[in-house]
């Protein structure tokens, strides 16, 4: 009884150290959606943990091997589908056929696929983080575990010897195992989530400053293995003081989010739009060259110059003003790229507002954009 019970507690261990390891390895959690191969790999991890579950068996009574090598396939039906599952069922009975064929073998195969098919099932009629639907899961699996241990096992004092500890093991590591795994993917969805959150302006939901730095670090990686063209237009309402000192900050928030609105309208896809603070705002294309990037500037500029903002009391005029600056046709060192731009937005400003500027390298002064 104690020497099945030590057993048992051995297995139970190695199923909780593989399953947080695993849960460490992928950074997102496995869904029947993840990628394919991610699946494939998936199941073969647990197929390992399976079966260094079968080399700790215990032999209950000569040729049963008891152990909960099913515990894998429950994880891989409840949480990967098809694949993994597949996998995990065909490298258990692989090997279980390879210590021998008897009854108890047949027996190990029939309940593997139970358990496989049967999980499968649940989990796609009912929701899967639910904890009623990993109880279920659980007892379904230890039921089946218990009539084959039934049919197995000798009748004598061993079967209630073994059953006595093995279908609560069977129970509480199976439900241990679905409530850890669970807790790890909830705790990486969290993560994910709070990252994204992280990324993002609170007014207007465009990308903010530090999700803006972040892409230009890929950016300039990406520039040492692929030169390609890099333009970035920086952009900044003209006068937006006054509008907060006339009409008040709630209308300053709201002509901020037409504003963002308008630039996502006419950027589109093409190009890592931000808000860098306050009125300022940036787009940063990648792959794009300048003679595409400088009428859309202008598009920009016009669309916001002629239709006005409209606010709850009255329509407001606004213009903006546009600098840009491009690796390498302005700008040789793509660490330059952000001052270059901002120097050509300030002399924009300098010659009166409400136009485009592209940065000129040669020049004292940068050069206005006419199309
Ligand atoms: P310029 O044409 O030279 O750019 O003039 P400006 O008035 O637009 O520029 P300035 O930098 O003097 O003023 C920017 C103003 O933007 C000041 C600040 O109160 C306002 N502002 C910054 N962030 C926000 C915000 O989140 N909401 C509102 N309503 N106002 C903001
Ligand atoms: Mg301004
Ligand atoms: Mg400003």
């Amino acid at each position: 009884m104690k020497s099945i019970l030590f057993d048992v507690l051995h297995n139970v261990t190695l199923l909780m150290a593989g399953f947080y390891l695993l849960g460490k390895l992928s950074p997102l959690p496995i869904t029947r959606e993840s990628p394919r191969m991610t699946r494939v790999y998936y199941g073969l991890a647990l197929s390992v943990i399976s079966l260094l579950l079968m080399q700790m068996t215990i032999e209950a009574a000569p040729g049963v091997m008891v152990d909960l090598r099913h515990i894998p396939v429950i994880v891989a039906a409840y949480f990967g589908g098809a694949i993994p599952t597949t996998i995990v069922t065909i490298a258990i009975i692989i090997y279980r056929f390879s210590l021998g064929t008897n009854l108890a073998a047949f027996t190990a195969f029939g309940f593997i696929v139970a358990v496989a098919l049967g999980t499968s099932l649940i989990v796609r009629e009912m929701p899967p983080y639910a904890k009623r639907t990993f109880t279920l899961v659980t007892i379904y699996a230890t039921a089946l575990h218990a009539l084959v241990l039934w049919i197995v096992l000798p009748k004598q004092i061993l079967l209630l010897e073994v059953m006595s500890v093995v279908v609560p093991a069977s129970f509480v590591s199976s439900w241990l195992a679905l409530l850890i795994i669970r807790d790890i993917r909830l705790t990486k969805q969290s993560l994910r989530m709070l990252h994204q959150k992280a990324q993002l302006d609170f007014l207007t939901g465009l990308n903010n400053s530090r999700a803006f730095n972040e892409y230009f670090t890929d950016v300039k990686q990406r520039l040492i293995l692929n030169k390609q063209s890099v333009v970035l237009l920086t952009i900044d309402i003209d006068h937006f003081k006054h509008v907060n000192d006339t009409y008040g900050h709630e209308s300053g928030d709201e002509v901020l989010r037409q504003f963002a609105s308008r630039l996502r309208d006419g950027v589109a896809e093409s190009g890592y739009l931000s808000r860098n603070g306050g009125e300022e705002f940036s787009v940063l294309f990648e792959g794009i060259p300048l003679t595409e990037v400088l009428p859309l500037a202008e598009q920009l500029r016009e669309r916001i110059a002629t239709s006005p903002f409209r606010l709850a009391t009255t329509d407001l005029s606004l213009t903006a003003s546009f600098g840009i600056a491009a690796y390498d046709e302005t700008t040789y060192q793509i660490e330059l790229l952000l001052p270059d731009a901002d120097a050509a937005l300030y002399q924009a400003k300098q010659q009166g507002r409400n136009q485009v500027v592209l940065f000129s390298p040669n020049a004292e002064s940068a050069v206005s954009f006419q199309e």
